[in-house]
């Protein structure tokens, strides 16, 4: 489709995303919620439906949506009622779900994105807890569906954006922060291929400038965050193309083919479902104190924003370093750990992005699983700094013995590397002197003016010491003798 014609439409996007609350028994009754066991095993008549059970609210998930909307700045409702959600469906042995539907835990409000190096406000219209079903499973056996209960009854928040979004970008950007939140508050694995998070997507294209929305298309079953940015471009081309020829859009439901990233129609929302929501006559309005709001609060880690924050102004890390660093709550913290030890803040960034982080990916593991503790890294530093090693022996030579031997001295390691820089100016000495003797026409050429054979000198004499002589004294040196 030609540019001129996109550049014309405006998307417009809201984000519907489930997140699975990681506590340890169900929403509403004590089974438990651990991912990947064999159908059906954690599941007790509340789950199964049964008549004559009665739900129990789990107060953790109360925490953890506290949590999410502190850390979204919404306000945080004290009355919270529950409802009936009703459907039928064979993998909801209730037949209903129990949500909020007019009294949402967290309401109004925002969080900050960055796309392509701008700030924008997305708008959180609201949060609410409710429980996830059970899970349909087609295409294992080929001719019956089966039914994993082990879901029915899990918590979930679902956290509903504001349509502030405009772009696939947008979303992506969101999303991750969204998922970086969950995972900081540990209150959800964020794992979208497990389907611990879901996002369904609100999706409409209007003409620059134009004051109304256009109908909007909702796109379920991405199941990465980069699928859902490439359902956000397919659909931005399908509803410009069928604006453009003057064709209505129907107002859908439509699901995601990673195969060839489109989409397609799964219902269309007209004959969608009237859910008939009424109040859950089996669990009473949560009020909440302020006391436990308060509680909620103070369990709650530094989060990303303040953490950039604090490596920009408190180490002066640039704002890239400050947002690799911020990234991940475990590598923030081995940071703050590591500068506990280490005044030297750039290369301790360095040392953890660079190398630490490049080994961890190699390995595929996480920082939990690195063997080397902070404080060593941080030896390493002095080290350096300490021009008893170079850098590049540091990282080629030391830092993988470490990782073999976490607990090595770093100077004895040196030693048996045979690495230790060599300082003894008059050992240096010998060797500059040997240098400038193997080259006496460049000494001439030098002494004419051309200053720049120092370089080649001092070359000389770090090939000579294999790599170990300190380049503050070669240079020094170099230039004294040949200045004689
Ligand atoms: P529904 O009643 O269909 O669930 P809501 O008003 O609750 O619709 O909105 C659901 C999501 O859709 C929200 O994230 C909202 O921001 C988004 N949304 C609403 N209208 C539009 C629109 N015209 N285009 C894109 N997204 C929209
Ligand atoms: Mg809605």
């Amino acid at each position: 489709m030609d540019k001129s014609i996109i550049d014309k439409y405006e998307m417009v996007i809201g984000l519907e995303v489930h997140a699975q609350l990681q506590t340890n028994s169900k929403a509403y009754c004590a089974d438990g919620t651990e991912f990947g066991l064999s159908p059906n095993v954690q599941v007790s008549p509340i789950s199964l439906g049964h008549p004559g059970t009665l739900p129990v609210m789990n107060e953790r998930s109360l925490v953890y949506a506290i949590k999410m909307g502190i850390a979204t700045n919404c306000t945080i409702n004290k009355y919270n009622a529950f409802a009936r959600k009703n459907y039928f469906y064979a993998d909801l042995p209730k037949g209903y779900q129990i949500t909020q539907h007019t009294t949402p835990i967290c309401t109004d409000g925002k969080i900050k994105i960055k796309v392509n190096g701008e700030e924008k406000y997305i708008g959180i219209t609201r949060i609410h807890l409710e429980e996830d079903a059970g899970k349909s499973i087609h295409d294992i056996d080929p001719f019956n569906s089966l039914i994993d209960l082990n879901r029915a009854g899990v918590p979930l928040i679902e956290i509903v954006s504001e349509p502030d979004l405009r772009s696939a970008d947008d979303a992506y950007e969101y999303l991750t922060y969204i998922r970086k939140l969950v995972r900081y508050l540990d209150i959800c694995d964020g794992n979208m291929e497990e389907g611990s998070l879901r996002c369904d997507c609100n999706i409409s294209v209007r003409l620059k400038g134009a004051e109304k929305f256009g109908t909007k298309v909702e796109v379920k079953n991405m199941n990465s965050i980069r699928n859902v940015k490439r359902a956000i471009e397919y659909e931005m081309y399908r509803q410009i193309e069928m604006v453009e020829k003057g064709e209505w859009i129907e107002m859908q439901t439509r699901s995601f083919n990673a195969a060839d990233g489109s989409t397609f129609d799964m219902r269309s929302k007209e004959a969608a479902n009237d859910y008939r929501y009424f109040p859950e006559p089996d669990l009473p309005p949560v009020i909440l104190t302020d006391e436990f709001i308060a509680e909620a609060k103070a369990e709650m880690p530094a989060l990303p924003e303040e953490l950039i924050n604090r490596f920009k102004t408190e180490f002066g890390l640039s704002e890239y370093d400050a947002n690799v660093l911020a990234d991940e709550k475990e590598i923030a913290h081995y940071y703050l750990q590591l500068i506990s030890f280490q005044k030297n803040y750039k290369s301790a960034a360095n040392w953890l992005m660079v190398s630490i982080k490049g080994y961890l990916n190699e390995k595929a593991i996480s920082i939990s699983e690195f063997p080397v503790e902070a404080k060593k890294i941080s030896e390493l530093i002095d080290a350096i700094d300490g021009n008893k090693i170079s850098n590049t022996v540091a990282s080629q030579k030391i830092f993988p013995a470490l990782i073999e031997n976490p607990t090595a001295n770093i100077l004895d390691l040196a030693k048996e590397l045979n690495v230790l820089q060599e300082s003894d100016a008059s050992a240096i000495e010998e060797l500059v002197k040997q240098a400038i003797a193997k080259y006496p026409e460049k000494v001439t050429e030098y002494k004419n003016g051309k200053t720049s054979l120092q370089g080649l000198f001092v070359g000389e004499v770090m090939k000579l010491s294999k790599g170990k002589a300190e380049p503050k004294i070669v240079n020094q040196l170099v230039n004294k003798h040949l200045s004689e």
